[in-house]
């Protein structure tokens, strides 16, 4: 990709008109994670105010594919049919080990392999455990998809779509053969998408709140300014690849317990380009080298613990022209010592006298905006929940729009009177018995 020093103009305007500019981000509400089910009001809620802004599929990334009626509304959903939870595929639990989940799976392959199960149905169930078992034997890729399901991974850009071919990883785990990456052979142009990067950013209470900009420095495979991105010492020339003949592909057999499988394999002389070179002596011949970058990221009020930024390209570049990764910027709120956050809303007890609920009282409260003056009304209820509109988090992609602060009354009631206090108070007590002469003795 370019490499197109950042500066904070780049970033300055990327919640509006940006996604032309250098650096674009879009921004995955927290919102759209948590829910696994649409609810219908929710949905709306969700989709309709990010269309006017976020006009690329990103935002949608991690919404989980809804089974209800839900599915038409709006073509911006996605419609894919739901697919079956991966464990339940291999039959394991949530909380299965890696042991456990290879051996499901291995059990699983053996019975469904279509060269071994010719049943109408066998070869769709291969696939199937073959993927799930891909993810789930994969750390990062399981976390994904604990967290955010099967969109979570075809958002990251790992897996779905991506698979490794199901022969490859059954080959792989039967005969202890590793497949040396996941180029798929067959393609003399192994342009291929550079990895997406995850940086995790912690925010302060009100930076998240009100938004803030950050420079971020991540460090990130570039393309080698030497061989730019050939990954061949400049001045050379390049010669047909003798492991392969210049085919880009090895063909070998590998003996399982099922009997002898052959297999097409990239060839790993020349990775599939059919031509050896002198490797770039910068680069080592993977034609991208480690190289680190500031970034300034504009960060928009209302995000929370959970919320995902996406900065395109700036992911690892590409490798023979393919086109960078993304960026994740995966936020973490630290909480605020007094003030609660519950989405929109900001959570708030304050205590009063008893006195101060009878009487009524205006209290100093702390807000996002700092202090403000709160009136209780005479006669307050302990737990009372007091609204103080405005004062919550401005919404993601309206910020002009905010949520409330709710300020829950805490009455509290003294414990110890002083001999003044108790005569008053015993006072009050005759009062209120003269005032109702029939209540009970
Ligand atoms: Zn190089
Ligand atoms: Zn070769």
């Amino acid at each position: 990709m370019a490499a197109a020093p950042c500066g904070s103009a780049c970033v300055a305007a990327p919640w509006g008109a940006a996604q032309r500019q250098a650096v674009k981000i879009s921004v995955l509400n927290r919102m759209q994670q948590v829910s696994p089910h649409c609810v219908a009001g929710k949905v709306r809620r969700v989709t309709l105010p990010t269309s006017n802004i976020y006009s690329q599929n990103s935002l949608l990334l991690n919404l989980r594919p809804c089974k209800g009626s839900c599915q038409q509304r709006g073509s911006r959903l996605a419609v894919r049919a739901a697919a079956q939870d991966y464990y339940s595929v291999l039959g394991v639990s949530k909380g299965a080990s890696k042991a456990d989940i290879k051996s499901a799976y291995r059990k699983l392959a053996r019975s469904y392999h279509p060269d071994v199960n010719k049943e109408p149905g066998a070869e769709q169930k291969f696939k199937e455990i073959s993927n799930a078992y891909e993810v789930l034997s994969d750390d990062e890729k399981r976390s994904i998809y604990d967290k955010y399901g099967e969109d979570g991974l075809k958002g990251s850009n790992m897996g779905m779509g991506g698979f490794t071919d199901p022969a490859d990883l059954f080959e792989s785990l039967f005969s202890g053969m590793g497949m040396g990456g996941r180029s798929r052979g067959g393609s003399r142009s192994m342009a291929t998408e550079g990895e997406d990067q995850i940086y995790n950013l912690v925010l302060n209470f009100k930076e998240a709140v009100f938004g803030v900009e950050k420079e971020i420095e991540i460090s990130r495979l570039d393309t080698c300014g030497t061989c730019n991105g050939s990954g061949a010492k400049p001045g050379t020339t390049s010669s047909k690849c003798s492991t392969c003949g210049g085919q880009g592909q090895v063909v070998s057999a590998a003996r399982t317990p099922l009997g002898v499988f052959q297999q097409v394999m990239t060839c790993s002389s020349c990775n599939g380009t059919g031509e050896t070179n002198t490797p770039c002596s910068t680069c080592g011949g993977d034609g991208r080298v480690r190289k680190s970058k500031r970034i300034n990221l504009k960060i928009p009020a209302g995000v929370d613990s959970g919320s995902r930024l996406r900065v395109r390209s700036e992911g690892n570049a590409g490798r023979r022209g393919g086109p960078p990764g993304d960026l994740f910027v995966a936020i973490d709120v630290l909480p605020d010592p007094v003030l609660k956050r519950d989405d929109t809303n900001i959570l708030y007890t304050c205590k009063i006298s008893y006195v101060d609920a009878i009487l009524g009282t205006t209290v100093k409260v702390p807000t996002v905006d700092g202090s403000a003056e709160l009136r209780i009304p005479p006669g307050t209820q302990p737990g009372t929940t007091l609204v103080m509109a405005k004062k919550g988090v401005p919404l993601l992609n309206k910020s002009n729009m905010r949520g409330d602060q709710l300020v829950k009354v805490q009455v509290e009631i003294p414990k110890k009177l002083s001999k003044d206090e108790k005569k008053l108070i015993e006072e009050l007590a005759d009062l209120s018995k003269a005032k109702v002469p029939n209540s009970q003795r």
